[in-house]
């Protein structure tokens, strides 16, 4: 598990206090956002050919949330994390390893659900966590204004493989093209914005070359 959960448990908190001003506004500019998006996917077929593999919350038996607060769309930040515990490179490994990483969330750290927008397998799927349209708890500061996408595994000294490195890709393309993410978002480590070594050394060098990142 992560170190640095314990520090963030105050999260929830400030989320909460961050998402009660914008909520109106954020549902009215949603439901244009919306639309458009699911023309832009029709139109888009390398898109259709191309699109994440994304376990829902159902599929991998997800617990419902105590709570939850909608997220504003599109965001502008992508922030990369890892689990910093053991990797998986099945789906039934992976399942686990998520399911863990919900009731640790939950029970240890007190929290609504599971902290992560997206967790990253490396078995090439995607989990869903708190999704596209809710407020995560991943970093403080950004939880309303970006998706936390988590690697499982610990990446000090390696790379994610190919696989996790593909399907993350593919899903941040998907988020631009569905318009959860504005055309201008920036990728950042989580190291970048607040007091942690996550995303591990090794993964943080690795997003530092995609194009979209920007560091602190
Ligand atoms: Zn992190």
């Amino acid at each position: 598990m992560d170190p640095n959960y314990a520090k963030e448990t105050s999260r929830e908190q400030e989320v909460k206090e961050e998402n009660t001003d914008v909520k109106d506004i954020n549902s009215r500019i949603n439901i244009s956002l919306k639309s458009a998006a699911v023309g832009a996917t029709i139109a888009n077929p390398v898109y259709l050919k191309d699109c994440p593999h994304v376990i829902t919350r159902s599929e991998w038996g997800a617990l419902p949330p105590t709570r939850k607060a909608n997220l504003a769309t599109p965001v502008t930040n992508v922030i990369i994390h890892h689990s910093a515990g053991l990797s998986c490179i099945t789906k039934s490994s992976c399942t686990e390893l998520v399911e863990n990483i919900q009731k640790y969330h939950m029970e240890t750290n007190g929290w609504c659900d599971i902290g992560y927008s997206f967790l990253v397998g490396e078995d090439g799927n995607i989990y869903e966590g708190r999704g596209w349209n809710t407020v995560g708890a991943h970093t403080r500061g950004y939880n309303t204004t970006g998706y936390g996408i988590c690697f499982l595994g610990t990446f000090t000294d390696r790379t994610p493989n190919s696989a996790a490195q593909n399907a993350a890709t593919s899903l941040i393309r998907h988020a631009t093209i569905r318009g959860y993410l504005h055309p201008d978002y920036v990728v950042k480590g989580h190291r970048d914005l607040g007091d942690t070594v996550c995303p591990g050394t090794e993964l943080y060098n690795m997003i530092k070359h995609w194009p979209r990142y920007q560091g602190s």
